[in-house]
């Protein structure tokens, strides 16, 4: 099957968000996405990168690690940092909950990453950091 790679690292600073989401959306053009995909995949994106910089970083330094694979009409996102790590992943995914009221954050990063990609998968440890890998197909028909 044909594949397709790049990756990036950047400062984790919020005026990367839309830098990282536009690359995304540049890299996987060649699948011919509708603009309801490229929507989806772009705020999938962004709520990744946002936790990363906002929660794993707490907003200080750190990088931000973004995979992307194109495999066929498949397209893959690795985004990985090495921040704080989240304690209880299977609660974090909850709608709603959120460890940032103050910051009038709604909990909803994780269910929009759930509602617009076909698979997300958290992989994280306190102390270590958190990996989040997405999958989409694009051009899939819907019923
Ligand atoms: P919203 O995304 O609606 O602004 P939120 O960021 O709090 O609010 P989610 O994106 O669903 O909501 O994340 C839920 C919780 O998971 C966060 O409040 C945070 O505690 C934890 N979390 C998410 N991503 C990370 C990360 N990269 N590192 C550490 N903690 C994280
Ligand atoms: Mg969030």
């Amino acid at each position: 099957m044909r594949t397709n790679r790049m990756q990036l690292q950047f400062d984790a600073k919020s005026v990367n968000e839309s830098f990282a989401r536009v690359a995304v959306a540049a890299f996987f053009a060649e699948l011919n996405p509708t603009l309801d995909e490229i929507a989806d995949v772009k705020t999938a994106v962004s709520e990744a990168v946002t936790n990363a910089i906002i929660h794993g970083y707490q907003g200080g330094e750190g990088q931000v690690r973004l995979f992307c694979e194109v495999k066929g009409r498949q397209i893959h996102i690795r985004i990985e940092d090495d921040g704080v790590g989240i304690s209880d992943v299977e609660k974090a995914r909850e709608p709603f909950f959120t460890t940032k009221p103050e910051l009038e954050r709604s909990g909803m990063g994780f269910a929009f990453m759930e509602a617009f990609m076909d698979e997300v998968e958290v992989i994280s440890a306190l102390g270590e950091g958190t990996k989040v890998i997405m999958r989409k197909e694009i051009g899939k028909q819907e019923v």
